[in-house]
C-alpha cells in the first residue's frame, strides 16, 4: 500500500466537498506540533507530503491523500491551539463533527500523542467525540526517540489507562518514531491490514 504513490487530491472546508467514500479511509489527529506531519512523510517515504496540509489557509480543512490509488489518508486540522479565534474553532468543530458522524468507509481513526506529554484534555475532547460518531481510533505515540528507553513502558501504560474509558479504542498502541523510523511498519502494516 505505500509503496505505490500517495498524493494530495484536496482541502475539504464542507461536507460537500468531500471525495465519493468509495474507497477504504483512514484518518490522522492530533494536537499541533504532534508530528502528525512528519509522520505522514514518514508513512508514505515522500518528505514533502504533508507540506501540503501545513500551508497556512489549509490548517483548517480537512485535506485528502490517496494511497496507492485504493484508499484514502485523511489529514485532520490539529487541534489545541490555545490563540484560534472561538469562530473558527466552532467552524472546524462542526465540520468535524459531521464527517465523523457521516463517512462509512472511514475504518480508523488514528490518534496522535506526543509520548512524552501523555493524554491532554484536547485528546480527550477528540477521543469523545470519536467515540459518539462509532470510529474505532487507535492511539500513536509520536517521538519515541525523545523519551528515555525506561520511560517507555510509562508511557505505554498511562495512555493505556487514559484508554479505559472509551470503548472505541482499539487496545493496542503504537510507538513511533519518525526519526529513527521506529514503529512506522508496524503502523504501515496495521493501516494496510484493515478491510
Ligand atoms: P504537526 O503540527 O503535528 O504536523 O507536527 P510536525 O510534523 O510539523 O512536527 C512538529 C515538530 O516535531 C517538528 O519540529 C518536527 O521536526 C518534530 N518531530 C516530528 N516527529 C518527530 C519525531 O519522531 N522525533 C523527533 N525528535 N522530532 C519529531
Amino acid at each position: 500500500l505505500f509503496a505505490g504513490s500517495t498524493e494530495f487530491l484536496k482541502g475539504v472546508v464542507a461536507m460537500s466537498g468531500l471525495p465519493p467514500a468509495d474507497r477504504i479511509e483512514i484518518c490522522l489527529a492530533g494536537r499541533s506540533n504532534v508530528g502528525k506531519s512528519t509522520l505522514i512523510n514518514a508513512l508514505t517515504g515522500q518528505k514533502a507530503l504533508a507540506r501540503a496540509s501545513n500551508t497556512p489557509g489549509r490548517t483548517q480543512e480537512i485535506n485528502f491523500f490517496t494511497l496507492a490509488e485504493s484508499h484514502y489518508l485523511v489529514d485532520l486540522p490539529g487541534y489545541g491551539f490555545a490563540n484560534a479565534p472561538l469562530p473558527v474553532v466552532q467552524k472546524w468543530q462542526a465540520l468535524l463533527k459531521s464527517y465523523l458522524t457521516g463517512r462509512q468507509n472511514l475504518r480508523r481513526a488514528f490518534v496522535l500523542i506526543d509520548a512524552r506529554h501523555g493524554v491532554k484534555s484536547v485528546d480527550e475532547e477528540i477521543m469523545s467525540l470519536l467515540g459518539s460518531a462509532a470510529v474505532t481510533f487507535q492511539c500513536v505515540l509520536t517521538k519515541a526517540d525523545k523519551v528515555k528507553a525506561s520511560d517507555k513502558e510509562r508511557a505505554l501504560d498511562l495512555t493505556r489507562k487514559a484508554l479505559q474509558k472509551y470503548p472505541a479504542a482499539f487496545p493496542e498502541i503504537v510507538m513511533t518514531s519518525s526519526e529513527t523510523g521506529d514503529g512506522i511498519a508496524t503502523l504501515r502494516a496495521i493501516i494496510a491490514g484493515l478491510e
